[in-house]
């Protein structure tokens, strides 16, 4: 087969907040760049952030304290020199958005709007309405665009090159006519967002299916702190759409199915908006003592009702749609059906300070980068505060691209790409194409999901997380004989869902693995038999290794502590 070989000086995959900060600096700074994405860079995730991006602007406000909230927030697991980066230049950061044309909602005084947002000392999330991600992706979509950058949209990265501790590129395939191609790049860089989709009841897009991390994985290389996966408060009963934390800051409570505002006996003094492995662990359990409501008891009710209705109608308007469209709840005039929602990855490709990906806790993969909610800096830890990861796409998206320019212009050299570099792609996708199994995807994926959501969910425990593993396994194993209709070549959907379905299963596979690995209870991961945090043998990060046969073994790697040192978390 025909495989073209394109040159650049850098490829990034993932055209959201994070690829696209990356590919506007490249591009502006005179760097030839590409930028791969299986969708249109504005369908990205980013464009679904309502509620808000923080920055301490508010008088009373300080990034010090900005730092201290995101280190508590994350159980005291985020390396502080990351945090203390991405505190110090958030305010920077918005100023840069709203250069580039970034409009954001005004106070009374005309400066710049902040709400309050779960686990904040002062109210710091800026915002614009609540479509706040989608205006910063529009606006750097926009800019880059004006920079000259080239997108290959509609395409799906299936490979990273990788020999030697050197990346030289990724291998993809066009999805409107399956033709493969090589990218071969002096530098590389992966953006390619959440992996929410592992879980049944998700506020995530569907393109939100992890596949860099297993693409990371299969060479070796490891992934960082996956056990930890933040489940929000607020996504709509039933279906799991986000209601944004912009509902619980506005003023919105929360009552049990007994009327009860249960939130006075789980934090008193922040009530609804402790941070949200609290809050979400707090509904979980009210549900679980049958104290839920809706047809199938497992929601809670969010009352807004109580706020001047023109707060609903200025800073919530897309909020009140989504209720009123997907369950027939109009929060203006009655409680809104909630509950806790799989929706952040705090772990991920693990990287240093500089958005360069590491071979090991202490060794560098040379020439590749990563950035934004596929990658582990880590500044959120053990759980990520609301507001703080569209401001870390952004930032660290950035960061990544300046750090990008830097290797080139210290003249990292291009390692000349093979086409025998794209047989692996093929082969996956040629058997996939010719498999005559029994299997299918969506019965699969369903099976994981489902899964995933009762065994590695709010609750885990030994019991739950052993059948879990147990049936990834089996899943990995009926996955070989998988079968699809589509034999096309174009836009061949069947195919990818199947690239896709390999992916969610391996990167699964981590997520409880270093579930059952913790035997403490931290931030999003909670473990029923072991429910304290236990710093002496736990503050530690997770690095994961997965061989041919999706053995995972793991190691542990330091924290990087500062200024502020473990406390007991109390809300
Ligand atoms: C509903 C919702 C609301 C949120 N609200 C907020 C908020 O208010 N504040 C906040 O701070 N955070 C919020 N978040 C989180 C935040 O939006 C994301 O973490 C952040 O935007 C991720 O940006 P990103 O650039 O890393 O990835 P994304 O924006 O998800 O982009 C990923 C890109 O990778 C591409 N890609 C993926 N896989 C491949 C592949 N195999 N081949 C080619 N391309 C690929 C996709 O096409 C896409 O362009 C929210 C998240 C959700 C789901």
């Amino acid at each position: 087969m025909d495989v073209k070989i394109y040159e650049y000086d850098a490829v990034i995959v993932g055209a959201g907040l994070a690829g696209l900060a990356a590919a506007k600096e490249l591009t502006e700074a005179g760097k030839k760049t590409a930028v791969i994405t299986k969708l249109h860079p504005l369908r990205s995730h980013s464009g679904a952030a309502q509620g808000g991006i923080n920055a301490a602007l508010g008088k009373d406000d300080s990034t010090e304290l900005h730092e201290f909230d995101t280190v508590k927030g994350s159980d005291y697991l985020a390396d502080q020199d990351c945090v203390e980066l991405m505190c110090s230049k958030a305010p920077e950061t918005i100023r840069w958005a709203e250069r580039m044309g970034a409009v954001f909602s005004r106070d009374e005084e005309g400066d710049i709007a902040i709400r309050p947002f779960g686990g904040q000392s002062k109210p710091r999330a800026c915002y614009a309405k609540d479509r706040t991600g989608l205006t910063l992706l529009q606006t750097i979509y926009e800019q880059a665009d004006r920079a000259g950058i080239e997108v290959f949209d509609e395409w799906y990265c299936s490979d990273l090159i990788y020999k030697d501790g050197k990346v030289s590129g990724i291998v993809a395939y066009d999805i409107k006519n399956s033709e493969p191609a090589i990218f071969n790049a002096k530098v590389t860089m992966f953006a390619t967002g959440g992996h929410g989709r592992a879980y049944r009841f998700n506020s995530n897009a569907h393109a939100n299916t992890g596949d860099s991390l297993s693409i990371v994985a299969r060479h070796g290389l490891p992934l960082e702190d996956m056990e930890f996966v933040q489940f929000h408060p607020s996504g709509l009963g039933g279906s799991g759409v986000l209601i944004s934390e912009a509902a619980r800051g506005e003023g919105g409570r929360l009552f049990n199915s007994e009327g009860e505002r249960f939130m006075t006996k789980y934090a008193p003094n922040a009530m609804e908006l402790a941070s949200r492995d609290v809050v979400s662990r707090a509904i979980m359990e009210e549900v679980r003592q049958g104290k839920g409501v809706g047809k199938d008891g497992q929601s809670v009710n969010i009352d807004l009702t109580h706020l001047d209705p023109q707060i609903i109608l200025t800073k919530l308007p897309e909020l009140r749609e989504l209720a009123i469209a997907f369950q027939g709840q109009d929060m203006l005039k009655e409680p809104i059906h909630i509950s806790a929602t799989a929706h952040y990855s705090m772990g991920g490709i693990p990287t240093n300070i500089n958005c360069q990906v590491r071979k090991s806790p202490t060794e560098m993969v040379e020439g590749f980068y990563a950035a934004g909610e596929c990658s582990c800096v880590s500044v959120h830890g053990a759980n990520r505060l609301g507001a703080n990861s569209v401001l870390e796409a952004l930032l660290f998206g950035r960061h990544a691209g300046e750090n990008m320019i830097k290797a080139l212009d210290e003249g990292i050299e291009l390692r000349p790409a093979k086409v025998a570099d794209a047989d692996t792609m093929l082969e996956e996708m040629k058997k996939l194409k010719t498999s005559n199994g029994i299997e299918r995807v969506s019965a699969l994926r369903e099976e994981l999901q489902i899964g995933m959501t009762k065994n590695a969910g709010v609750f885990r425990s030994k019991e739950s997380l052993d059948e879990q593993i147990a049936l990834i396994d089996s899943l990995l194993v009926r996955f070989d004989s998988i079968r699809i209709d589509d034999k096309s070549k174009i836009f061949n959907t069947d195919l990818q869902e199947a690239l896709e379905l390999g992916h969610m299963l391996e990167f699964s596979k981590f997520i409880v693995d270093g579930a059952l690995n913790r035997e403490e209870s931290r931030g999003g991961h909670f473990r029923e038999d072991f429910p304290t945090r236990d710093d002496k043998k736990f503050l530690k990060h997770t690095y994961a290794y997965m061989d041919k046969a999706f053995n995972i073994t793991s190691e542990w790697g330091e924290v990087v502590l500062g200024k502020f040192e473990p406390k007991e978390r109390t809300y």
